[in-house]
């Protein structure tokens, strides 16, 4: 069908449903230019759920633009019309709690599963001279790194999994090993295209309407749609050195961690360019599915490293070389291990091209879609939590509200505070230092973790450790902040970014989306054109 016509149905129907009080032939004369709109069930569907699969949203029709120009243009009839019409865009839907999700409005499929130049948007352009390279909104991180490699550079900063969108993991953070180092992803940015809530496609920098450039990275997408950024590029590596060893103590380990991560002014060959870590809760965990290391054949046994069966800690770390370090990064290894305080016996070391190591977790997500355990659901909590308070967190949490079973990895690394600029619109703990806790579970029958047998009780006794948790760190006034945040009130999420915070983040979203039509899945802002959905636990 043709898109205007498609567009018609789907703007008599929004008119139906929302109550917008524009004529049909109004809304038609905008045009949404090249793109299409589609009412499609299996567009529809898949608009519908995210990675998540907790809450279950339909948009009324899913928009496949072919430029930038196109998404200003339905953006701008959304905002044209009325009221107005709720318009989220979507990367790769890898949100836990519909945060790409329209309801009763339309979906911008930004991303496919393929490199966006096979879709017609923009192929990556590399500034090999300059370093960096300008992409698409919706491209994934994994062909931005196979674009970039091609010059023989990578972009600095990462998240530990490249399936996501550079538009999603920019309007949240970007986080993984390398931050300690280089800040989040939102930290190296040069530029942005985005596509206000008006419509308007503005060009925006440190330099250059740098209130929206600011406003945009940690905006959890609600003050434009990123259509494109120039990211920051430094020489790639060839090999990864990766190293894992273990703590039973806790103060040993976080002090390791945060004397690994305050190296980050030293010269390359004095630090590492990764550091990580996990709790170990349960002997299924060590050789979890976040990242194969431990050769299957040959697993580690907790019980054999002489500890008291109690919690374990695992610290992750890299060090990246080519030809030119070869000869010394042994040494290099050495030298920065030889200050850690782990158990002497742990030492698990494995050597990967930078590729592999990046690209880690996808080798687990296809074993987990072979065993029909990755499209579960995944009630994700991520917390960052004050340095000065992880210790209680560890007590309270680790060591009391999971018992000694957890149903998926639990990551946690320390972070400076001053590589993240706070400018944007991220939001951090009020020390320099803070930790990141993710707690990666997944609702599957044979996933343990206790709550009974099937996946949906298993769900909801995740969901209620989850809250328990959170009820924990208020109770003992642990100001942890979540990293990927869902909050379910306006007072929440007041308080989820302070007074200051909240005021700049309520003056721009009135300033680059007056009608409050972006990114509703956030429920941030109660949209001019009505009330949220409700969003029943489907599952
Ligand atoms: P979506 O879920 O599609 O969208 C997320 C939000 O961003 C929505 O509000 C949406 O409207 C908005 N949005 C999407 N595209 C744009 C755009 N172009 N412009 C403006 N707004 C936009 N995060 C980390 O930081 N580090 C990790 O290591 C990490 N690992 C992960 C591993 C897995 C398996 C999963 C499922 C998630 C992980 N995440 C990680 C979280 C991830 O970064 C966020 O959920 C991110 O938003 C997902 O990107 P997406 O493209 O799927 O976004």
């Amino acid at each position: 069908m043709a898109p205007r016509f498609l567009l018609a149905l789907a703007i008599c129907k929004l008119i139906v449903t929302v109550g917008l009080n524009v004529e049909p032939a109004e809304l038609l004369q905008l045009g949404v230019g090249g793109g299409l709109l589609s009412m499609d069930r299996p567009d529809v569907e898949s608009a519908s759920l995210d990675f998540g699969m907790m809450s279950r949203v339909e948009p009324l029709a899913v928009y496949h633009p072919s430029s930038a120009d196109d998404v200003a243009q339905l953006v701008r009839a959304a905002y044209c019309s009325g009221r107005g019409f709720a318009v989220s865009a979507r990367g790769h839907g890898h949100s836990i709690n519909g945060q790409a999700q329209a309801a009763g409005g339309v979906v911008i499929k930004m991303s496919s599963a393929g490199p966006a130049a096979a879709e017609g948007w923009p192929a990556p352009r590399v500034a090999a001279e300059e370093r960096y390279v300008d992409v698409w909104g919706g491209e994934l991180w994994i062909d931005v790194l196979r674009s970039t490699l091609e010059r023989g550079l990578a972009p600095k900063s990462w998240t530990d999994y490249l399936y996501l969108s550079v538009g999603g993991t920019l309007s949240n953070g970007g986080i993984s090993g390398q931050a300690f180092n280089h800040g989040p992803q939102i930290s190296n940015v040069y530029e942005l295209d985005v596509v206000t809530g008006k419509g308007d496609i503005v060009t925006c920098s440190e330099e250059k309407n740098s209130q929206l450039f600011h406003a945009v990275l940690g905006g959890l997408g609600q003050f434009g749609i990123i259509t494109r950024a120039r990211i920051a590029l430094e020489p790639a590596p060839q090999r990864v050195r990766w190293i894992r060893v273990l703590y039973s103590n806790f103060s040993s380990f976080t002090r390791d961690q945060e004397y690994l991560t305050s190296l980050h002014g030293e010269p390359a060959s004095k630090k590492f360019d990764y550091v990580e870590g996990f709790v170990i809760v349960d002997e299924g965990l060590i050789n979890n599915w976040r990242s194969s290391f431990f050769s299957p054949r040959n697993p580690v046994k907790i019980s054999s490293l002489g500890t008291d069966g109690s919690v374990l800690y695992c610290l992750e770390v890299t060090k990246n070389y080519d030809e030119s370090n070869a000869d010394t990064v042994d040494q290099e290894v050495e030298d920065l291990l030889k200050d850690l305080d782990f158990i002497q016996t742990s030492v698990f070391t494995t050597d990967i091209p930078y590729v592999d190591f990046l690209d880690r977790v996808h080798k687990a997500e296809s074993k987990l879609r072979s065993k029909n355990l990755w499209d579960v659901p995944h009630p994700w909590l991520n917390l960052f939590v004050p340095r000065s308070r992880i210790a209680d967190f560890d007590r309270g949490v680790f060591k009391g509200i999971l018992g000694n079973k957890t149903s998926g990895p639990i990551l946690i690394y320390p972070m400076n505070k001053n590589k993240w600029d706070q400018r944007s619109s991220a939001v951090t703990p009020d020390e320099d230092v803070f930790y990141l806790v993710a707690l990666l579970r997944s609702a599957t029958v044979s996933g343990g973790g206790g709550g009974g047998g099937d996946a949906s009780r298993r769900l909801e006794h995740l969901v209620d450790q989850n809250r328990r948790i959170l009820k924990f760190c208020r109770d003992e006034a642990i100001d942890v902040k979540q990293y990927l945040p869902h909050h379910a009130t306006r007072e929440e999420w007041a308080d989820h970014f302070g007074d200051e915070r909240w005021a700049r983040f309520h003056r721009n979203k009135m300033e680059f989306d007056p009608k409050r039509i972006l990114s509703t899945g956030q429920r941030i802002f109660k949209p001019d054109f009505g009330s949220y959905p409700n969003t029943a636990l489907s599952l």
